[in-house]
């Protein structure tokens, strides 16, 4: 099966670089699937899953928002923050999720801001459970 070169990279560090044959991620406009020799595209990402296929495997990273740039044989995730499933702090994030739903319970605060940390929560809980043992 053909192959794009998928980098996935945060102010911080390169968190994902690899040769992958499918990538399925949440775009701007919705749900969007890349095969290699896509045509070239640039759309802001979600605070979402990206799903990677190769080899028959599906390995998952948290992506907590960015930009998607697709060309034939490259695709770049610029994130503010990404994390593979075992680089997330499981409790962290529990942590995170309880603080942003009382916020949001009580009404207290920015709350949209709640609504974004309790989304970047909760992706980042789906994911920690893709975690290969
Ligand atoms: P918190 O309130 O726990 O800091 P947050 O959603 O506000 O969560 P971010 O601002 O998205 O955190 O991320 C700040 C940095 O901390 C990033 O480098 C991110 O990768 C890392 N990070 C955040 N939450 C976790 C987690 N649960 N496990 C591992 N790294 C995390």
């Amino acid at each position: 099966m053909s192959r794009m070169q998928l980098d996935i990279v945060t102010p911080e560090k390169i968190v994902y670089s690899k040769e992958v044959e499918m990538i399925i991620t949440r775009a701007a406009n919705g749900d969007i699937g890349i095969l290699p020799q896509h045509a070239p595209l640039v759309s802001p990402l979600k605070i979402t899953a990206v799903r990677v296929k190769k080899d028959g495997e599906e390995e998952q990273i948290a992506v907590s928002g960015g930009f998607l740039e697709v060309r034939p044989d490259k695709v770049t995730i610029l994130a503010q923050a990404a994390e593979l499933p075992g680089e997330i702090d499981v409790e962290r994030a529990e942590r995170a999720k309880a603080r942003a739903e009382e916020r949001l319970a009580n009404k207290e605060g920015d709350q949209i801001r709640a609504e974004m940390a309790l989304r970047r929560a909760l992706n980042r809980l789906e994911v920690a459970k893709t975690l290969k043992k």
